[in-house]
């Protein structure tokens, strides 16, 4: 069969038939998929040293012939060896590898071969070790070039995906460039078939970087194009207008137990201002962790729930959904005001100060006959059996974009008689370029919270080396002494692998003994008080625990990645992350943010085993970044200019490839866009184009 884009993995020789289930976990199915699976990095293995001039423990990119290839069992630890003894005409080098005796079969002497591995010295004499091989081509594939480096999955190896999408790349003639000739030409971009072969195997570093560029081009481009689309769309949709309750807004801001910040009182204000419109609002809520997104939030809801309309407010997690119910309680205790919860595990009602469990049948019929005016919950407010009333608000936590199919279900959700686009508002802490919001999210406005609370004094932050664990435990002890409680982070539920990372019930156990032989002042002259919290508890666990470390019953919440987003227990001053090489730094900085969100000095405690100079580089960024956005930027640093997939895990909102750093490139998408839209708005006369923008419509749900 001709290879075609549509090819299957399976169909790709024995290789692609062994390996075609597991590459489903890669998202990869076709040929394709295979083409536009993008490296994550490339290695420059293109320098070749002859052998007289190798060093130790350096990596050695070698050519030479071998002359001689034996396998043996080693005597002292029964391991098979593989020893070859290899020539370059400048001098002879001995290779080991171990317990690959096939290797024995597939060298030949008398062939050559790129090698690469690391050197290292043995007594006088140095021995490359277990080096990668690939036999010297035409063209080479795996060494001695510039090598793509693919993120992997479990089964399936470098060589194995190279190999395939070597095999998928001649399909690429097949593809039409969806770019029109005039924005390439303004733009100077590569043309698209070009651009995939040497993304994959460049030629060089510079037509390496131009492959990129179009790259970022391209997802820049479309997703602004389609933002655009998405506004205008929605331009045409009507919404619920909500009336400002002046006087019962000032009530309720004068009764809080601070003041806003001025950030907090914009934000709100615009709000409110969008929501007086007949047409959707579609606003994300932009600021740094800790800096009082929910308050903002809550004056919306408020609003919307004096004109008795209804809000749906959905947050990430049945933690912080109840966490959010219960901050609303006490916000809006003097208000008649009747607000749900509704979870996968939970349902209940607070009305005139009387809270009630209450089947999700009866939860369900109350929000259809709009009696509950703030409806809070996970995504099963979405679900299928709810029906609300007067549905005229959407607040959407921990996620900055609402998908348009979401929003459709949404809709889907209200009584026919009253069926109209409800508002959104979505709040995240993802970092955001201000200067760039208006062209990256064109159907989004985004308001931004650039201040802390006053309140707030700055996290400090250590990396805690482990013979300083004792005084760490010695620090935590004073803190709980001084009235404040603590959080222990660990990366597993349980010791479920063997890579030795900790594991909350296993540190559970360890602090119960460590500080149940203390005594804790704090505690009533007790014991200090532990708890565990982690994701396979059921609702009701999770609750009543995170209810007690509210009420400071506990003093030390033991807590997996549960408590990543939105916690807010402003007692708590202690943040100590086990195994945090595990993480993320956008991770890291969320964990951080559950401290620091009150009057006192907190504290980030920050654990690793690792010697990994690259980790220990990444951690030391979460002592100097002053916020999300900095942290963000020296993620990228970090990762260097040679990564491609770089950023998903710095949190750059939506892109894959496109980077903080690539301004000019963002100003020449925006530049596209409009040029485009002025000259066919509905793309009629791009039908490529116009194909390529729905296809990225429906690949987007939630991020
Ligand atoms: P986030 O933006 O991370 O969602 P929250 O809304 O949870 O932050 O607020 C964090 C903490 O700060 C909460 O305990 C909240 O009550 C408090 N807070 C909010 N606004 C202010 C303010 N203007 N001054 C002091 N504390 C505030
Ligand atoms: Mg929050």
């Amino acid at each position: 069969m001709p290879l075609n884009l549509a090819t299957k993995v399976s169909d790709l020789g024995i290789i692609g038939r062994r390996l075609a289930k597991r590459l489903k976990n890669l998202d990869i199915e076709t040929v394709h998929d295979l083409i536009f699976y993008f490296p994550a990095r490339h290695e420059d293995l293109s320098k070749i040293t002859p052998i007289k001039d190798l060093r130790a423990d350096e990596t050695a990119n070698i050519r030479a012939r071998i002359e001689l290839i034996k396998v043996r069992r080693s005597p002292v630890k029964r391991k098979i060896l593989t020893e070859a003894i290899v020539d370059d005409g400048t001098g002879k080098l001995k290779i080991i590898w171990f317990n690959q005796s096939y290797l024995g079969k597939i060298l030949r002497p008398g062939d050559e071969y790129y090698f690469s591995g690391r050197l290292a010295e043995n007594g006088a004499s140095a021995e490359l070790i277990a080096p990668e091989y690939e036999k010297v081509k035409t063209e080479q594939t795996h060494l001695a070039r510039i090598v793509p480096i693919y993120p992997l999955t479990e089964g399936v190896s470098q060589k194995q995906l190279r190999y395939l999408i070597k095999e998928s790349l001649p399909a690429i003639s097949q593809i039409y460039d969806y770019l029109p000739s005039e924005i390439i030409n303004q733009f100077e971009l590569m043309p698209l078939g070009p651009s995939l072969n040497e993304i994959h195997f460049p030629e060089t570093n510079a037509i390496l970087n131009r492959a990129v560029t179009r790259a970022k081009f391209d997802e820049l481009f479309i997703t602004q194009l389609l933002n655009k689309k998405i506004r205008y769309d929605l331009e045409k949709e009507s919404s619920l207008p909500v009336n400002f309750n002046a006087g019962l807004t000032k009530k309720f801001v004068d009764a809080l137990p601070f003041k806003l910040t001025d950030g907090q009182r914009k934000a709100a204000w615009t709000i409110l201002r969008d929501l007086g419109q007949a047409h959707p609002m579609n606003r994300l809520l932009n600021g740094d962790v800790g800096s009082g997104k929910t308050v903002v939030a809550a004056i919306a809801a408020l609003n919307v729930a004096l004109g008795n309309a209804q809000v749906a407010f959905m947050a990430p997690t049945e933690i912080l959904a109840e966490q959010h119910f219960r901050g609303f309680a006490e916000l809006f205790e003097e208000f008649s005001i009747t607000i749900g919860l509704l979870t996968g595990g939970e349902s209940k009602i607070l009305s005139r100060g009387r809270e009630e469990n209450l089947p999700r049948k009866k939860i369900l019929k109350r929000i259809g006959a709009g009696e509950i005016q703030i409806v809070l919950g996970t995504h099963a407010l979405i679900e299928k059996k709810v029906i609300f009333k007067r549905l005229a608000l959407a607040i959407v936590d921990e996620q900055h974009r609402f998908g348009v199919e979401q929003r459709k279900t949404l809709r889907a959700r209200i009584a026919e008689e009253d069926k109209m686009m409800p508002h959104l508002l979505s709040m995240t802490a993802t970092p955001i370029p201000r200067t760039l919001s208006l062209a990256l999210y064109g159907d989004l406005d985004v308001s931004f919270l650039e201040e802390a609370p006053k309140n707030r004094k700055p996290i400090i932050t250590k990396i805690v080396p482990p013979e300083k664990r004792s005084l760490a435990y010695q620090f935590i002890a004073k803190q709980i002494d001084a009235g404040r409680q603590v959080f222990v982070l660990c990366p597993l539920i349980d010791i479920s692998d063997k890579t030795g990372a900790k594991s909350a019930k296993d540190e559970f156990e360890k602090l119960q003994r460590i500080f149940s032989a203390r005594g804790g002042s704090a505690s009533g002259g007790g014991k200090y008080r532990v708890g565990l919290l982690h994701g396979k508890m059921n609702s009701r666990g999770k609750n009543k625990t995170m209810a007690l470390m509210k009420a400071g019953k506990i003093d030390i919440l033991v807590a997996t990645s549960v408590i990543e987003v939105g916690i807010d227990i402003p007692n708590a001053t202690v943040m100590m992350i086990e195994g945090a090489e595990r993480f993320g730094l956008a991770q890291l900085h969320q964990f951080r943010g559950r401290v620091g969100r009150g009057e006192h000095q907190s504290f980030c405690l920050i654990f690793t085993e690792s010697k990994n100079e690259k980790t220990a580089e990444r951690l030391r960024a979460m002592l100097s970044a002053k916020n999300g956005f900095e942290l963000a930027e020296m993620d990228l640093k970090i990762r260097g200019p040679g990564e491609i997939y770089g950023t998903s895990q710095s949190g750059f909102a939506d892109f894959k490839i496109a980077t903080l750093y690539d301004y000019a490139i963002m100003k020449q998408a925006a530049e596209a866009t409009e040029l485009i839209l002025e000259r066919d708005s509905g793309l009629e006369s791009f039908p490529l184009l116009k194909q390529k923008i729905d296809e990225h419509r429906s690949s987007i749900h939630f991020e």
